[in-house]
């Protein structure tokens, strides 16, 4: 299996070489220094890529297997930070789109990490990215179909180690896009926790009589909803740039107070995703109403 995977991607690779190199940002497998966040969360995602491994006494949960590439860095930025990868018992994602789950196979297969997703989200992992209502007919989107070993259902907690993560549909981006919670102990404080799945509008998504997603835009307000009542002090997200990664980390080099604490930045950010998405919603309507 994992043979003829590697001989379909090669020949994806030749045929569809300049979309697969449009689909994916330069910044994606530029290796980023691990570092930890806060507490127990360490950061061991590319630059453009954001992984997290929640460290435990039990044993250690990843967030975001990244691109099928990005396994040997994240298992290398783990081992930096001196944990063992083999340690990781849970493997999570904030989304099925390849660019967080592709390398979910390798984890599993590497670590034996039992893997734990959405329920909405898990038929597409299963199949490796076929039926996504926007990217299923793309080979350049497809992943090794990844067998899921629990299926989360809107508000399941994830355990391990004292460690309590809640899953949180938030779901638009995909359907089961999932938006992961905890609390964090760090200097004598706890801490709220959000890690943001997605609030983006992809560029071709049909907020309009989507008839592979005819819900979709009722399901981006819920998302809203969700993301706005979450009580945050420290905002993470998929992608660092939802945050300011770079800047930050930067920041916490220098030292003083800990800048991935953000509330007014989260609350922006979600503003600022809300009304991008309203205002795409409108553009869509308009134009199916003319
Ligand atoms: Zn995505």
């Amino acid at each position: 299996m994992a043979k003829t995977w590697r001989v379909f991607m090669l020949l994806a690779v030749l045929l569809f070489g300049v979309r697969l190199m449009a689909q994916e940002a330069p910044d994606w497998t530029n290796p980023f220094p691990p570092y930890r966040v806060i507490g127990n969360i360490y950061y061991v995602g590319s630059q453009g890529l954001a992984s997290y491994l929640i460290v435990t006494p039990q044993g250690n949960i990843l967030i975001n297997s990244s691109l099928e590439e990005s396994v040997p860095l994240i298992r290398e930025s783990i081992e930096k930070l001196g944990f063992k990868f083999s340690d990781t018992k849970i493997l999570l994602i904030s989304h099925a789109h390849w660019d967080h789950c592709a390398g979910s196979a390798a984890v599993k297969e590497l670590t034996g990490a039992k893997y734990m997703v959405m329920d909405a989200d898990v038929a597409e992992i299963e199949a490796g990215g076929k039926g996504n209502f926007q990217y299923g007919d793309n080979p350049t989107s497809r992943y090794q179909p990844t067998k899921v070993d629990r299926v989360l259902h809107d508000g399941d907690e994830v355990k391990l180690g004292g460690t309590v993560l809640v899953a949180h549909l938030t779901p638009g981006h995909t359907k089961g896009t999932t938006t992961w919670t905890m609390k964090v102990a760090d200097g004598g404080k706890t801490y709220n926790v959000v890690i943001v799945g997605s609030p983006n509008v992809n560029a071709g998504y049909k907020l309009v009589n989507n008839a592979l997603y005819p819900q979709i835009a009722s399901d981006y307000e819920r998302m809203f909803r969700v993301l706005h009542a979450l009580p945050c002090d420290v905002f993470l997200g998929a992608h660092g740039n939802y945050y300011g990664m770079e800047a930050k980390y930067a920041r916490m080099k220098e030292g003083g107070a800990n800048p991935f604490i953000d509330p007014d930045g989260y609350k922006s950010y979600i503003d600022e995703r809300e009304q991008a998405f309203r205002a795409e919603l409108a553009k869509q309507t308009a134009e199916a109403t003319k």
